[in-house]
This record gives structure tokens, C-alpha cells and sequence, in this order.
């Protein structure tokens, strides 16, 4: 711990400092001092208190990079803090946040702490428990987002069981209030979303710059040690970690993508590769859910570039729907159903059964009563579909993929099979750098999967092997074939996606975005179907049978 225990120590208050400043708890994921509390005051009257707590980065096996990321971007934000004249309190415990906030004010004592409002629940969960146990905790408003909670209800009403959510409604509202990308009134180029031109796949050009590196410093190096001693059972490689860890480095990664990736962000941004896997996604979202990124500032660039003929407008329009319109859309969608617990709570009582106890146990809603295990090929043993472990060897390597290939081929391969859609949150959770409960749980168990029964999206996003075959050089190097559907080599995809529809036909069947491969399906012949069931049974089977690797929480809770 030398390096970094013994520079942060040079910034340890005074009992005056203690009495003297105002004091600000910073969250594991609001490393900013550009708004919030934080930049209210100048740095000599401002005191932080961080909080490096065990329980949190051992409740899941967690990637090792994500690990490394967010510790190490911890630790520097401390340091730049105390280089700017803050007084801080960096503080190493075993329990929870809430837990060692406690505890260091009764120790010390510390006087009221100031806290921008939670994004994650569980984190929100743990200090209204240790507020009500005699935390004294300033609760204001986050303002890194871009729209409040009124915003959303004033959309969509409270949450309603059985009401469906629609981003495209929320979105249009954000931009008519924002004035972003609009022009008296009306959205300029004529329409609110540039979707449907955005669905090339890449052929090669126009070429990919590669993005820069940012090479470990002594913190971070210090930070790896740490994760490598203590989570070496965790998931993923924590070799070659090159992601920014500094305030400087996460500007020039910004800078990096609006400049070279973004003026081709539209177009190819369903787009899959194996020999491309970044394309031209910004590859941003581990450091803009840390708060390193301000949404609001990464808008504005967009759209000066956009004004300036440097990005064009389909893609500028694409990449700030993503962050105005479905990163907002979610984390409000998160906080209304409580992390969708509503819904499973609704499910829970319709069958008379008891809530769950577990504060931290996701909620569980399967409209499609998907159940099977999520099988080892999503733990990095090979299956032999080209996609699928293209993709988890990405995962397993660098704790990220794009969006198409979290959406279109692990999400879709699970939907298809019956895979537990809580077992493929949980998964996504600990697998990715850029993954919270906020978010995670509303994309992978709303978007991805239909376990929510089209509360977020209006039909289940499935496919067979011609979306993917279209979309990506994936099948080109694949042992199966994409245009056959049943017999030795045929590609899995397909069967599994006409059984899929066959067995869920009673939910399904009258879903008006599905009538067309609903009356393709009923045209099949007898002995086809037979033959799709036998060859998506063979699948399942065959991914079932992977032998699993074992990850273990390393520690016992503490909360
Ligand atoms: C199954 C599944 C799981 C996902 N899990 C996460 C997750 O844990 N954390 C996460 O941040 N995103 C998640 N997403 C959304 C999206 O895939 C990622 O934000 C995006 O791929 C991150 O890469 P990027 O920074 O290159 O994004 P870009 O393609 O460059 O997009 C720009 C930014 O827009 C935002 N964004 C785009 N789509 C979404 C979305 N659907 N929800 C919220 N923000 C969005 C992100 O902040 C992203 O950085 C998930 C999507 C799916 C389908
Ligand atoms: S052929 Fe099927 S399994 Fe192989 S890459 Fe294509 S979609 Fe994936």
C-alpha cells in the first residue's frame, strides 16, 4: 500500500479541517469534481471522504479489470483532489460504504457528510439503513444526469403494473426540453431519430483508427497487485489493463472518440466483427457510469461537432439518443420498479408466495418462464458458435463488448435457449466494467431478454442466423452453417429461434410485431418442425453439457 496509502495520507484533515470545511462523501462512482457539492465551494473549504470498502468489491466476482478500474480511478481522483488543496479521508474497510461511514463518524468525530443521491440501489438501500441508525448524511441531488424523476413521471405517469414503456416518448420529451439538436421547435434534420439509417454492416471501410493506451502507473500497478492477491478467483484477465485511471486520461479517451470514431458512430453501429470488435463505439461507458465523463459535456461536444460539419447528423443523433434518451430512459425506469422488484413482488403475491429477504438478491421476473442454468460457454469454455465465443473471449479479456453483441448474440442465444434471465444479469454484472444494478438489470432483464413481459420493449430482440450472417464476418468463420436450419452442421440459431417462437407461442402468438414469422412458422410442415425441435433440443443439450468452471465470492458478506 506504500505508494498510494502513504501520498494520500499527506491530505488527512486537521481536527480544525474537520470542524472548519464543508465534508462530501464521493461514491464509488461520482469521481468528479465538476458538478455537485464537490464544486460548490473552492477546494480549501471542501473536505472528501472515500470509502474503499471490501464487502462491495467481493459481493460478486467481479472482472479483475473492472476491479482495477474502478479502484484505480478511485484512488487518483483522491489525488487530484488533495493536489487541488482538499482535505481527504480515504478510508479502507471491510464492510459496506454506509457500514465505515458509520463507524468513522462516530470514531473521529465527523461532522454532517454531504452525498449526491445514490445512482446504485444498493448502495442507496445501505445508507438509508445507516441514516436511520444514526448516519448523519445530507442527501442532494445528483446532478451529473440529465433529467430528474419528475421529468420521467411527467412522461409516463408512476409505475403502474402493466403499463409498457416506450424510450422513443421519454427521448423526443428530453430533446423538446433540452432544446439538443432542435431548432424552433423541431428537431433539426427534419426527424427526432436516425435510426433506421444506422444499420450498415462494415465492410472494411472506412478504416478504424485505434484508440489510444494508457499505460499503469505506480497506483494503478498497486491496484492490479492488490486484485491479483486477493480476487484471483474472480472473473476474467487483469493482464495488459491499459483503460484510463486519471481525469487527463479519460479527456484524452473523449477527445480521442469524438474526434475519430464518432463521425462513423451511426452507421455501423449494429455492425459485428471478429477481427474489429471495438468498430467505431466509443468504448466509454466503464468511465461515464464512474462519473469521469459528464453526460451533459460529451452532448455538447456532440453537437458543436455536429454544427461544425464534423460529426454527421445520423450519427451525432444516434450516439446522443444513447445517452440522452436510453441511458436516463433506464436508470429511471431501474428506480421506478425497484430494480423490478414491483413486478416480481406482483408475480410473488399472484402466487401467494413470500417476497425475498435478501436486499441484495436481484428480482426475478421470467414472462417467457425461462429457467435453464446459463451454460459454461458464457464462463469462456468454447462451444464452437463462432459468435458466442468470439464474444466471451472479448469479455473474458477486456470486461466489455458492444452493445449489438451484448444484445444480438449472448442475450439472444439465452432468450432463445430458456436461459435464466436473473442467472445472465448476474453474469453480465460481474463480467463487464460498465455494469450496475441501475443499468444492467434494466437492459439485460428489460431490452435483452422480455423477462419483464414488454414493460421496455415491445417485442422480445431474437433472431436467427440471417440477422447475424448480415450484420457481422462472424458465420464466415463459423464450423456451422448460417442457411441451414436442421441437420448435422446447421447453424443452432435458426432452429432455436422458430422453437423458441413455438414455445412461447401462448404469450407471444399475438404480439403484432411478430405476425409475420408467426404465419411463416404455422406454414412449416410437420416434419420440419420436427426436425427445427430435434436440432434446437441437440443445441441446448449440447451447450448444457459444457463443463463449468467454479467462481466463489471470496469473502463472507459484510454489511
Ligand atoms: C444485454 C445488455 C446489457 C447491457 N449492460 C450495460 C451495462 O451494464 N452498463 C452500461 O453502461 N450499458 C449497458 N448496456 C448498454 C450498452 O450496450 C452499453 O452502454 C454500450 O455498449 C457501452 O459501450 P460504449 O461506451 O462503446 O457505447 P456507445 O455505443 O459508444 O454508446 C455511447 C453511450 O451511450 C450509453 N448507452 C448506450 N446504450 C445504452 C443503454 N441501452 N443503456 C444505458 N446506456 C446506454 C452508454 O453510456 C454508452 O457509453 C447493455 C446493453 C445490453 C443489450
Ligand atoms: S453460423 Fe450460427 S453459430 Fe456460427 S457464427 Fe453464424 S450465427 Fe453464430
Amino acid at each position: 500500500m506504500a505508494t498510494f496509502a502513504g501520498q494520500i495520507q499527506l491530505a488527512y484533515p486537521t481536527s480544525q479541517d474537520l470542524k472548519d470545511r464543508r465534508w462530501i462523501f464521493v461514491s464509488y462512482d461520482r469521481f468528479t469534481d465538476r458538478t455537485g457539492p464537490i464544486a460548490e465551494q473552492p477546494a480549501s473549504e471542501t473536505g472528501i471522504v472515500i470509502v474503499e470498502s471490501t464487502a462491495k468489491a467481493h459481493r460478486r466476482p467481479y472482472h479483475k479489470k473492472k476491479l482495477v478500474l474502478l479502484i484505480s480511478n478511485m484512488r487518483h481522483f483522491a489525488l487530484e483532489q488533495a493536489a487541488r488543496g482538499c482535505k481527504v479521508i480515504y478510508h479502507f474497510s471491510e464492510h459496506s460504504h454506509a457500514q465505515a461511514l458509520l463507524q468513522l463518524q462516530r470514531d473521529l468525530p465527523l461532522p454532517e457528510l454531504t452525498m449526491m443521491q445514490a445512482a446504485e440501489r444498493e448502495l442507496r438501500i445501505d445508507m438509508e439503513a445507516a441514516m436511520q441508525s444514526g448516519l448523519k448524511m445530507k442527501l442532494v441531488p445528483d446532478t451529473s444526469w440529465l433529467s430528474t424523476t419528475e421529468d420521467f413521471v411527467a412522461v409516463f405517469g408512476s409505475y403502474k403494473a402493466g403499463r409498457s414503456y416506450v424510450m422513443d416518448r421519454f427521448y423526443r420529451v428530453q430533446r423538446q426540453q433540452t432544446g439538443i439538436l432542435m431548432d424552433k421547435g423541431k428537431p433539426i434534420g427534419g426527424k427526432f431519430s436516425f435510426d433506421a439509417e444506422n444499420r450498415k454492416p462494415y465492410k472494411g471501410q472506412p478504416r478504424i483508427p485505434t484508440p489510444p493506451t494508457f499505460a499503469p502507473d505506480l497506483v494503478t500497478k498497486e491496484v492490479i497487485a492488490l486484485v491479483q492477491k486477493t480476487c484471483p478467483h474472480h472473473f476474467g484477465s487483469i493482464e495488459n489493463f491499459d483503460s484510463p485511471t486519471t481525469q487527463q486520461d479519460a479527456d484524452a479517451a473523449w477527445a480521442f472518440a469524438l474526434e475519430h470514431l464518432l463521425p462513423h458512430f451511426g452507421p455501423y453501429e449494429d455492425a459485428m466483427r471478429d477481427d474489429e470488435l471495438q468498430l467505431f463505439h466509443s468504448r466509454l461507458s466503464g468511465l461515464i457510469n464512474l462519473g469521469r465523463l459528464l453526460p451533459a459535456q460529451m452532448i455538447a461536444d456532440v453537437e458543436r461537432a455536429c454544427t461544425e460539419d464534423r460529426i454527421p447528423l445520423a450519427s451525432a443523433e444516434g450516439f446522443i439518443r444513447q445517452i440522452l434518451g436510453w441511458r436516463e430512459f433506464m436508470r429511471h425506469l431501474h428506480q421506478q420498479t425497484d430494480g423490478y422488484r414491483l413486478l416480481a413482488d406482483t408475480v410473488a403475491q399472484e402466487e401467494g408466495s413470500m417476497p425475498q429477504q435478501d436486499p441484495y438478491a436481484g428480482a426475478t421476473p421470467s414472462a417467457l418462464s425461462a429457467s435453464l442454468p446459463l451454460p459454461a460457454a458464457y464462463w469462456g469454455v468454447t462451444s464452437g458458435l463462432h459468435c458466442l465465443d468470439t464474444v466471451v473471449a472479448q469479455v473474458v479479456e477486456e470486461g466489455w463488448s458492444h452493445h449489438i453483441t451484448r444484445l444480438m448474440v449472448l442475450s439472444n442465444l439465452a432468450t432463445l435457449c430458456g436461459f435464466s434471465p436473473r442467472q445472465l444479469t448476474d453474469w453480465f454484472w460481474f463480467a463487464y466494467v460498465d455494469a450496475y444494478d441501475w443499468v444492467v438489470e434494466t437492459n439485460v432483464l428489460g431490452m435483452a431478454t422480455y423477462a419483464d413481459g414488454g414493460l421496455t420493449a415491445t417485442k422480445p430482440y431474437v433472431s436467427g442466423a440471417a440477422y447475424i450472417n448480415k450484420m457481422s464476418n462472424f458465420c464466415g468463420h463459423c464450423e456451422y452453417d448460417p442457411k441451414r436450419s436442421t441437420g448435422e452442421g446447421s447453424c443452432p440459431f435458426t432452429a432455436l429461434y422458430w422453437i423458441f417462437l413455438e414455445r412461447n407461442e401462448a404469450v407471444l402468438g399475438n404480439n403484432f410485431r411478430l405476425q409475420m414469422p408467426y404465419t411463416t412458422l404455422r406454414r412449416k410442415s410437420p416434419t420440419e418442425l420436427v426436425q427445427l425441435r430435434a436440432r434446437a433440443d441437440e443445441a441446448i443439450t449440447h451447450l448444457q453439457r459444457l463443463p463449468h468452471p467454479k467462481y466463489e465470492i471470496s469473502t463472507p458478506q459484510s454489511n
